[in-house]
């Protein structure tokens, strides 16, 4: 099923000749409306006329996290706050959070977006969703909420926290899809089984989760523990919020971008040159159609790849792949470039660990060092002589991260229970060389 059948199957010639006349008006507007943009085009001399095929965008200058800050809290918007029906914020993980605004317009193209998501995740109107994504200035909650509403979806308004009672609510309003971050589903699947409630036999069909990197493996993981079919979703506060692009249900390969609404490029993250689709790099997105809060090619420094090939589905939008993580949450380990999900896809690939894991990187004289986390399951001391069985383990998880990854870490085995749970997105890097 498609929500959307007009838009999300264009033909590409036909999807690419929309993308050009909004990119037009959009580039007109924030020249007109936005000073940043006014200087920033004057300063790399271009003009809004320069755009006559889509790869003109190419000649115009990026807008990164920092011009966001710089023009805190309302300095990219491009209607009056008369206009602006809602404000959102990012939670700030990497510093100084950033304020985006919406018109009603904006609004309904957001809830339409969320809704194709839903629909690309195979749910219906009779549906009923448990939305375990915070509430509040993050877009996660309201985002995933208007979308739902659009669909005519039943929604739970549970937010994030509060997990007991989360755990009631699965039981007893019988939800059969849910959304959230992995790491909170993961919380959710272990408070439940220490209530004594088997997860697997709850009414949860679907599960939609984003807002944080998570691997291959996690994925298997938590549908083993949820009894559900598990898909990914993207968004950024700065682009939109959830439902920039969506895993379908047919072929959970990569996620469709909306791009009726957004132009996507792959950039090197190091020079900022812009590579064929296909290569992995530096996602950058320009919106095309949104009115208080457009964004000319905005770095959003995670990296991924798109895949351009035709989808099963019958979308005709570009997907792009699971996002290994951001290019800042990037380690470099003694000059070996790691992503903290490469670490998670080894560790939740290793039997007799839990899923929860925390990285520590510290550096000590010239050298770095990368101390790995995670937590051992009651299972592991079944059979025998419990420091062996940790010795031989941890020797194991040294060594296919070793194999893997191509660093050596130190591993630390640890009680089950004992690493910090996620409500919300999880923190897994500890980077003490920053302090
Ligand atoms: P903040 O930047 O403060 O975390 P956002 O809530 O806007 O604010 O977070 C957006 C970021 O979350 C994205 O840029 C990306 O790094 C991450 N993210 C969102 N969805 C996914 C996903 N499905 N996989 C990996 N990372 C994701
Ligand atoms: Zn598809």
């Amino acid at each position: 099923m498609i929500y959307n059948e007009e838009f999300e199957t264009l033909p590409r010639e036909a999807l690419e000749a929309l993308q050009l006349k909004r990119l037009k008006q959009v580039v007109q507007r924030v020249y007109h409306t936005v000073g940043f943009y006014r200087k920033a085009f004057d300063a790399a001399g271009v003009q809004p006329d320069d755009i006559k095929s889509l790869g003109d965008l190419k000649k115009f200058p990026f807008t990164t996290k920092q011009d966001l800050r710089d023009n805190y809290p309302f300095g990219m918007f491009a209607a009056p706050m008369s206009s602006i029906v809602r404000l959102h914020a990012s939670s700030g993980t990497t510093g100084r959070s950033t304020v985006v605004g919406y018109t009603k317009r904006d609004i309904d193209t957001w809830s339409e977006l969320m809704a194709r998501c839903f629909v690309a995740a195979g749910l219906t109107k009779n549906d009923m969703i448990h939305n375990a994504y915070g509430y509040g200035l993050f877009t996660g909650g309201l985002g995933a909420h208007y979308g739902a509403e659009k669909l005519g979806a039943s929604v739970i308004p549970i937010s994030g926290g509060n997990t007991k009672r989360q755990i009631m609510i699965l039981q007893d309003f019988g939800p059969t899809a849910i959304c959230c971050t992995p790491s909170y589903a993961l919380n959710l699947a272990e408070q439940g089984k220490a209530m004594g409630v088997d997860m697997k036999s709850l009414k949860l069909r679907i599960g939609i989760f984003g807002a944080e990197p998570w691997s291959e493996a996690m994925r298997t993981e938590i549908e083993a523990l949820l009894g559900l079919k598990a898909l990914n979703i993207y968004g950024l506060s700065e682009i939109m919020g959830p439902g920039v692009a969506m895993e379908c249900i047919e072929e959970r390969h990569g996620m469709h971008i909306g791009e009726d609404h957004f132009l996507v490029e792959t950039i090197d993250p190091a020079t900022g040159e812009a590579l064929p689709p296909g290569s992995e790099g530096e996602l950058v997105f320009t919106t095309i159609t949104k009115e208080a809060f457009p964004l000319i090619r905005y770095r959003t420094r995670d990296i991924s790849r798109l895949i351009p090939e035709p989808c099963r589905c019958g979308r005709t939008h570009y997907r792009m792949d699971r996002v290994m993580g951001r290019s800042d949450d990037m380690l470099i380990i003694r000059g070996v470039n790691v992503f903290p999900s490469q670490i998670e896809a080894v560790l939740v690939g290793v039997e007799g660990l839990e899923p929860h894991y925390q990285i520590i990187v510290d550096r000590i004289g010239n050298l770095d060092t990368l101390e790995v986390q995670v937590e051992v399951s009651e299972k592991l001391f079944e059979n025998g002589d419990e420091v062996k069985v940790l010795q031989n383990k941890e020797r194991q998880i040294v060594k296919d991260i070793k194999d893997y990854l191509g660093v050596s870490a130190k591993v630390k085995l640890v009680e089950p229970r004992s690493l910090q749970r996620s409500e919300g997105k999880a923190t897994r890097v500890q980077d003490k060389r920053k302090l």
